[in-house]
C-alpha cells in the first residue's frame, strides 16, 4: 500500500510512527532499499534570502536525515542564472547554521553537474529519449494542449538522431538566440499530465552563471537536473512540497533513465533510487512569502533590507530577536501533513514568547512616562532593591536597582476613573512597585488641559523589597525606574508588517496597499542603568512590556538600540 493512502490523522500522523514522510522513510530502511544510509537533501535557490517556509523545509530535510542517523545535503539548485548569486549562497549557508543544522562535507552546487547534465542529455538524444524543438514558446504552449484532450506533435519531434545531435550541439555553442530552440524529452504527448507532454530539458540563455561563468549558454531545467542532483549524490528521499507533486513522473521518468545508462550510485550493495515526495508548503497570515515579492519590499524600500525584523526572512527573524529554538519548536508543532492550510502567525510568536520567557533575563523600563513623586521619601537620599533576572531561571542570578523618591511610571498604570477591577495606580489605592515598596497614592497633578503630571503618594517604610508587612493583599504590581538613575534608549515597535491575514487574497489590489502602516514606531524607553550595558543581540524582558533585543547591527556598546521581538498578552486590554 502506498504510504500516502494510509489513514492519516488530523495532524497527518498515525500514533507513535511520526509523520507520513517519517512513516515513509522508515518503510524504506525497512526494506533494505536506502542501502544502510538515509539521504536527504535542502535544495535552496541561490536567488533570494531563506524564509520561515524554507526553516519548515529544513526541519523535514536535516530532521529526518538525523532522525534515520543519516546525512541531509546542501545544495544549491543554481541551475538557472539570471538571478543567482554567492550573497545569497553565502547568507543561505549562515541561515541554516544559525538554525542548528549542519551538512558536514556535503555541499553541492547543480552547477558543478552541469558537464554531466550534458552528456545525460547527449545520451537521451542517442537513445531515442529527446530531441531538438524549434516551436517558440507560445506555438510549444498551444501545441501542450490541454490535460482532457491528446496535445500535438512538434513538427520536429520524429527528426533523426544525427540532426538532433548536431542541433543541440550547436545550442551549446551558442549559435542560437534565447527561446530559438530548445531539447525536449520524448514522452507522451497524450497524456493527462501535461508536465509529461514532452517537456523541455534545456533552454537557451545567454546568461553569464554566477560559478560557472560564460561556459554555458543553455541551462537545464529543474525537472531534469533536480534528479539527477539526487541520483548522482545518492540521496535516497527527496522531499518537496506539493506543487511538485504533478512533476513527480517526470523525476521518475529520469531517474528510469540514469538507471538505464547504469548511472545509479550504489550503497551497500543496493542501487540507490532516489524518490520525491511532497508535503504542504507553511503559508503564514500576515505576511508574503514569495521570493519575488520579498525582493520587491526590499528594492522598493518598503522594509529596510532583507533582514528587517518585520520579514519573514530566517535572517529578519534573528535580527528582530526569534530564537532559533523558538523557530525550530514552531516547525516541528504545525507537524508535516499534505494539506494546504494557513499557519496563524500568533503560533508563531507565541513559540518565540515560550522560549523567551525561560531565556529572556528581564529589566525595569518605562515606555510612556510619566513622574511618580513618593512624598515621604527623603529628597537625597538613594537605595538599591534587589531584582530577580529570571523567576524562569534561577542561574540568571540577580541584580541591584536604583530607587529614589522620584520615579518614572507607565502613564497607563494611573486612572482617575478606575473600574473596580482596575488593580493598579488611582487616588486611595495601593499598589507593589516591583521589587521596592507598598505606594499608596493619595493624589495627582494635572495641566490646565487635564493632562496628568505627577502622581503624588506615600511608601509603607515597612515594606522595603516589596514585601507586605502585615500581610495585607496588594493585588497590582506594577513596574517603575528611578528618575534621576533611568537611561533613555531608542527602541523600535515593531509589529507584523502586512495588516490582513493574506495580502494576497484580494485580485484586484496590489499586496502593498496592505502594508500595514503601524509596522514601525519609533519611542523611547526610560530603562534601569543595568540595561545600557547590555551587548548587541541581547534578547531581554522588559517586564509587563514585551521582549526586546538590542539590535545586533545598530547597537554599540554602552548604547544599545532595542528592537520589540514580540509584545506580553495584555490581559486587561483583552478584557476591556
Ligand atoms: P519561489 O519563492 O521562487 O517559489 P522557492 O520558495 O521554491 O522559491 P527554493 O529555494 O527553490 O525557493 O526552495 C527550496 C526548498 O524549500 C524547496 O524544496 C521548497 O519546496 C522549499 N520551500 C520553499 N517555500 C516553502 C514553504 N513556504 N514551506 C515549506 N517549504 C518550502
Ligand atoms: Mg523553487
Amino acid at each position: 500500500m502506498d504510504i500516502n493512502e494510509l489513514n492519516l490523522n488530523d495532524k497527518g500522523t498515525t500514533e507513535n510512527t511520526g509523520h507520513f514522510l517519517q512513516q515513509w522513510i522508515a518503510a524504506d530502511v525497512e526494506a533494505g532499499k536506502t542501502g544502510g544510509k538515509v539521504v536527504t537533501r535542502f535544495p535552496p535557490e541561490p536567488n533570494g534570502y531563506i524564509h520561515i517556509g524554507h526553516a519548515k523545509a529544513i526541519c523535514v530535510d536535516f530532521g529526518m536525515a538525523e532522525h534515520f542517523g543519516g546525512e541531509c545535503h546542501l545544495r544549491m539548485d543554481d541551475t538557472n542564472p539570471s538571478k543567482e548569486s554567492d550573497e545569497y549562497a553565502d547568507n543561505i549557508k549562515h541561515d541554516i547554521h544559525w538554525l542548528g543544522f549542519d551538512w558536514g562535507e556535503h555541499f553541492y552546487s547543480a552547477a558543478d553537474l552541469f558537464d554531466t547534465m550534458y552528456e545525460i542529455a547527449e545520451k537521451l538524444i542517442i537513445a531515442g529519449h529527446a530531441y531538438v524543438c524549434k516551436l517558440s514558446q507560445e506555438e510549444w504552449k498551444a501545441y501542450r494542449g490541454i490535460p482532457t484532450e491528446p496535445g500535438k506533435e512538434s513538427p520536429t519531434r520524429n527528426a533523426s538522431v544525427e540532426e538532433n545531435l548536431d542541433l543541440f550541439r550547436r545550442m551549446k555553442a551558442g549559435e542560437f538566440a534565447d527561446g530559438e530552440m530548445c531539447l525536449r524529452a520524448k514522452i507522451d504527448m497524450a497524456s493527462p499530465n501535461i508536465h509529461f507532454r514532452d517537456p523541455v530539458l534545456y533552454r537557451i540563455i545567454h546568461v553569464e552563471h554566477y560559478h560557472a561563468g560564460n561556459k554555458w549558454c543553455i541551462y537545464p531545467m529543474y525537472d531534469f537536473a533536480h534528479p539527477i542532483e539526487d541520483a548522482l549524490e545518492g540521496v535516497t528521499h527527496s522531499m518537496c512540497t506539493l506543487e511538485f507533486e504533478v512533476h513527480r513522473p517526470l523525476y521518475d521518468w529520469v531517474i528510469d533513465r540514469l538507471e538505464e545508462f547504469g548511472m545509479l550510485v550504489e550503497r551497500g550493495g543496493v542501487k540507490i533510487r532516489p524518490q520525491q515526495r511532497e508535503f504542504s508548503r507553511l503559508n503564514l497570515t500576515y505576511t508574503v512569502m514569495s521570493k519575488r515579492k520579498l525582493l520587491q519590499l526590499v528594492q522598493e524600500k518598503r522594509v529596510n533590507g532583507w533582514d528587517d525584523p518585520r520579514m519573514p526572512t530566517i535572517c529578519g527573524m534573528r535580527r528582530r530577536g526569534y530564537p532559533a529554538t523558538a523557530i525550530r519548536k514552531f516547525c516541528e508543532g504545525i507537524g508535516v501533513t499534505k494539506y494546504i492550510s494557513n499557519t496563524d502567525m500568533s503560533i508563531l510568536e507565541q513559540a518565540v514568547r515560550e522560549e523567551l520567557n525561560k531565556t529572556a533575563p528581564r529589566y525595569l523600563g518605562v515606555f510612556d512616562p510619566v513622574k511618580l513623586v513618593i512624598d515621604n521619601y527623603p529628597e537625597n537620599e538613594e537605595e538599591f532593591f534587589t531584582g530577580i533576572n529570571n523567576p524562569e531561571d534561577p542561574s540568571a542570578g540577580e541584580r541591584q536597582i536604583p530607587f529614589s523618591k522620584e520615579l518614572w511610571v507607565e502613564r497607563a498604570d494611573f486612572m482617575k476613573n478606575p473600574p473596580k477591577k482596575f488593580y493598579r495606580l488611582a487616588i486611595g489605592r495601593e499598589v507593589r512597585l516591583r521589587y521596592a515598596c507598598l505606594f499608596t497614592c493619595t493624589h495627582i497633578v494635572e495641566d490646565e488641559n487635564g493632562k496628568l503630571l505627577e502622581i503624588h503618594g506615600t511608601m509603607d517604610l515597612k515594606s522595603r523589597g516589596g514585601t507586605s508587612p502585615d500581610g495585607r493583599v496588594v493585588r497590582g504590581t506594577i513596574h517603575w525606574v528611578s528618575a534621576k538613575h533611568a537611561v533613555e534608549l531608542p527602541v523600535r515597535l515593531y509589529d507584523r508588517l502586512f495588516s490582513v491575514e493574506d495580502p494576497l487574497a484580494d485580485s484586484e489590489k496590489d499586496f502593498l496597499e496592505f502594508l500595514n502602516p503601524d509596522s514601525l514606531i519609533n519611542a523611547t524607553v526610560l530603562a534601569e542603568p543595568a540595561v545600557a550595558d547590555l551587548a548587541p543581540g541581547a534578547q531581554i524582558q522588559f517586564e509587563r512590556m514585551g521582549y526586546f533585543c538590542a539590535d545586533a547591527i545598530d547597537s554599540k556598546q554602552g548604547a544599545p538600540i532595542f528592537n520589540r521581538i514580540a509584545t506580553l498578552r495584555d490581559s486587561w486590554s483583552k478584557k476591556q
